[in-house]
């Protein structure tokens, strides 16, 4: 019997060392996940407001407004661990999982506008499953955008952005507009779909760059990088995105927002204040 005992004392020994390496792998600092989008705060407050109506979804996290029938702002997290092979889905559609008593958008409230119905979390962002990234074709995740702007502009932030997912990091987004009129193809406009959706005035972004790793929000110092943008939505906006750099400061100064209001105030009074210098692609 003794021996015995012994070996089942080893087995239980050995399990555990196993299982300890096994704990270590799973939070290796080097392997991407998926992470909460509001890690780093909840810029707006939002919550079950008609002007401010939060909704998270697998995807992405945003506040709705139902007075613009636009995102105010949408959050999202994005690392390698959401990037894959599934194809663009293009299904444009209303959200109904907004309340009953908003007016759910729909894709031809935009046909013939002059504007494009404009990603804030973009398609490309979300390609590991198809769920996923049909996802990202919800209404409420669209906005007027002029086509110069969405098609040459954004779209070379929105690559670079995943460029640095490519470099080994993970980042956090947090994209939003304000103020009313833009200019599409079809002219200068305040709102379209008969006052229903407002077109806005400038469409900004917000990225922290933080190399993969756990427990992101505390990793968020005086030296990491934060990249804001604000640029105007007409179409005759400069198609590099590097023109139009500007500090979170003056992002919370014209929204009335608190960005990054999970990172201690010390550091955000660094980060907000300062204007990025790095690559642009
Ligand atoms: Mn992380
Ligand atoms: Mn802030």
């Amino acid at each position: 019997m003794f021996p015995k005992l012994q070996f089942v004392k080893l087995f239980f020994v050995v399990l555990t060392v196993l299982s300890g390496c096994a704990e270590k792998i799973a939070t290796a600092p080097n392997k991407p996940t998926q992470d909460a989008h509001l890690a780093l705060g909840n810029p707006s407050g939002a919550g079950t407001s008609f002007e401010n109506y939060l909704l998270e979804k697998p995807q992405y996290s945003l506040s709705y407004n139902n007075y613009r029938g636009t995102p105010n702002w949408v959050s999202w997290h994005l690392s390698s661990a959401w990037i894959g092979d599934a194809p663009r889905q293009d299904n444009f559609r209303a959200d109904n999982t907004l309340p009953a008593n908003f007016y759910k958008v729909v894709t031809t409230d935009y046909t013939g506008s002059g504007f494009d119905r404009g990603h804030n979390c973009p398609s490309a962002d979300r390609t590991l499953t198809a769920e996923d990234n049909s996802s990202t074709f919800l209404m409420t995740n669209m906005m007027p955008q002029a086509p110069n702007n969405n098609q040459r502009t954004w779209a070379s932030l929105e690559s670079y952005c995943r460029k640095l997912v490519d470099e080994g990091n993970e980042l956090y987004i947090i994209m939003g507009s304000y103020g009313k009129g833009g200019e599409g193809s079809n002219g200068f406009k305040q709102t379209i779909a008969n006052g229903k959706i407002t077109v806005p005035n400038r469409i900004w972004k917000v990225i922290v760059v933080l190399p993969i790793g756990i427990d992101d929000v505390n990793r968020v110092t005086t030296e990491t990088r934060v990249i804001a943008v604000d640029t105007p939505n007409f179409n005759t906006v400069n198609s590099s995105w590097a023109n139009y750099r500007t500090t979170v400061d003056a992002i919370e100064a014209k929204t009335g927002y608190d960005l990054l209001s999970n990172v201690s105030v010390a550091v955000q009074a660094v980060i907000e204040a300062r204007v990025d210098e790095g690559p642009t692609q």
